[in-house]
């Protein structure tokens, strides 16, 4: 079996800046209790490590008790959050990607000038709900092409827009000309995140070389699952979160074996799935 790992496979410079700082806070010596405020990342392993050094996930903010260490992720959250940790006098740890605090800026910034704030993306993903969370939850969101041409704006209101950062992008510049026809007062930002475009250029090339490829990542990732259809466009793909996922006898018919990793996969864990092929 012939093996090739993508370029741009794996943690992204968000997700590591964010896991690092987190690992460090539960290495350090400390005296209180740390929390993370909702899972870490998007990876079911790498959580649990985290959480057999101490850490503490809670997926609410009320779960946590006043004045210990609260760990913000790499998605960042709304302004209430920080706002509430403040009366609970938490210590807060904030790991928000510096990609995504940049949009919370350009946000209230522009929410504060009277603009109507239009959100590409997921409505229900933890990024977008705290990119919202800085329009005082006011953002028109809207993820497809169909609710693009849906939506109706008003010629008198001064808009701006923002993505998502993993947003595809060639959906992103379909929707942005959708926008254009029916507003000329819309400020455009594209905040679609560099790395994102970087991981899914380099899964398709490779793709493209390769008789199938492996994605490896959780299946609650939203980029593992772009990546996960991406490959699949151009050979068979396996879409697996540990080696234990691997359909062995079916890979085994491959010579040209491609991998690639979400964002929010640990280097362990696609180290480990290369040795375990390479043992077949
Ligand atoms: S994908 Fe980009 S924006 Fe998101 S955490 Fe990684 S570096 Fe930051």
């Amino acid at each position: 079996m012939n093996i090739k790992i993508s370029e741009k496979a794996g943690f992204c410079f968000g997700v590591k800046r964010a896991m690092g700082l987190a690992w460090r806070e539960l290495c350090e010596e400390h005296d209180k209790q740390i929390y993370a405020l909702g899972p870490l990342i998007h990876n079911k392993q790498a959580v649990e490590k985290y959480e057999e050094r101490g850490l503490v996930t809670a997926d609410d903010i009320e779960e946590i008790p006043s004045d210990v260490k609260m760990i913000i992720r790499s998605h960042g959250v709304s302004k209430s959050i920080y706002d509430r940790a403040d009366e609970k006098e938490l210590e807060v740890v904030d790991t928000t990607c510096p990609f995504v605090k940049k949009i919370h800026d350009i946000v209230k910034e522009n929410y504060d000038k009277g603009k109507k704030i239009i959100l590409i993306g997921d409505k229900n993903h933890p990024e977008v709900i705290g990119i919202n969370g800085w329009c005082n939850n006011s953002a028109i969101i809207i993820k497809t092409i169909d609710e693009a041409k849906e939506l109706e704006l008003d010629p008198e209101v001064d808009y701006c827009s923002v993505a998502q950062t993993t947003m595809n992008l060639e959906v992103y510049g379909n929707m942005v000309d959708i926008l254009k026809q029916k507003s000329d007062k819309i400020d455009f930002n594209n905040t679609i995140c560099s790395s994102t475009k970087a991981r899914q250029e380099a899964a398709r090339e490779l793709a493209s070389e390769m008789d199938c490829m492996v994605v490896i990542g959780g299946k609650h990732s939203s980029n593992t699952q772009k990546l996960v259809g991406i490959c699949k466009e151009v050979c068979p793909t396996f879409a697996i979160e540990t080696r234990d996922d691997l359909d062995v006898e079916e890979i085994k018919k491959y010579e040209n074996v491609g991998i690639t990793a979400g964002a929010s996969t640990p280097d362990w864990i696609i180290d480990d799935i290369i040795e375990y092929l390479k043992s077949l």
